[in-house]
């Protein structure tokens, strides 16, 4: 099948890409409006697309429009979980377009390998955004792969973010980490005082 791959970022498109590419003819798609601010953007695309010049890997990339997705998602701001439903649909579905648009098969998403992102949320986006399109979404599971993305990655010197993409997800993952710190100086207290 010819698969269009919709990548998010350099470390997570490793370890689906050789999965899919054993079976299949993949090509790649860079499209996320998503990820704030530009600056980020392109550090993820150039990680990615290093990678792939490197490994001969066929890459498309969609232009950057950001409004696409405050569209998308205006209104659920404040509601992660829809919030982030409406961003699945909204990158899978230019992929599908994409992909339909190209005479392909199927599409794919390497959001699959993470286990921080809502996995049935992911599935239904891909299945929806594909049948839209006439084309089939390859409903894969690649979580179990998580560990060896992680080590690959950190071996290749790859740009690893420590945020999902939009500006709302990097002052949530900055307040977690900012909780997680205020947790471990209680316990120290604690430990000290007792
Ligand atoms: S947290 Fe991630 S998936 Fe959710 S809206 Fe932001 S960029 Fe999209």
């Amino acid at each position: 099948m010819k698969v269009l791959l919709h990548a998010c970022c350099g470390p997570c498109l490793l370890e689906p890409f050789d999965a899919l590419v054993a079976e299949h003819d993949v090509t790649v798609l860079y499209a996320n409006p998503n990820i704030h601010p530009a600056e980020e953007y392109r550090k993820r695309r150039d990680t990615l697309l290093a990678y792939a010049a490197e490994h001969d890997i066929a890459v498309i990339e969609e232009p950057y429009d950001p409004t696409l997705w405050a569209q998308a998602v205006a209104g659920l701001e404040g509601n992660p979980a829809e919030r982030c439903r409406a961003c699945f649909r909204l990158r899978l579905g230019i992929a599908a377009r994409t992909a339909a648009s190209l005479g392909m098969d199927a599409i794919a998403t390497t959001l699959t390998v993470s286990p921080y992102q809502d996995q049935a949320a992911v599935a239904e986006a891909g299945a929806t955004a594909a049948d839209e399109a006439g084309i089939a979404y390859l409903d894969a599971d690649f979580r179990e792969r998580y560990p060896e993305a992680t080590r690959r990655s950190r071996e290749l010197g790859m740009y690893r973010q420590n945020y999902c993409g939009c500006a709302l997800s990097d002052s949530e993952a900055q307040a977690e980490r900012e909780a997680r710190r205020e947790e471990r100086k209680a316990k120290r207290a604690q430990q000290e005082a007792g």
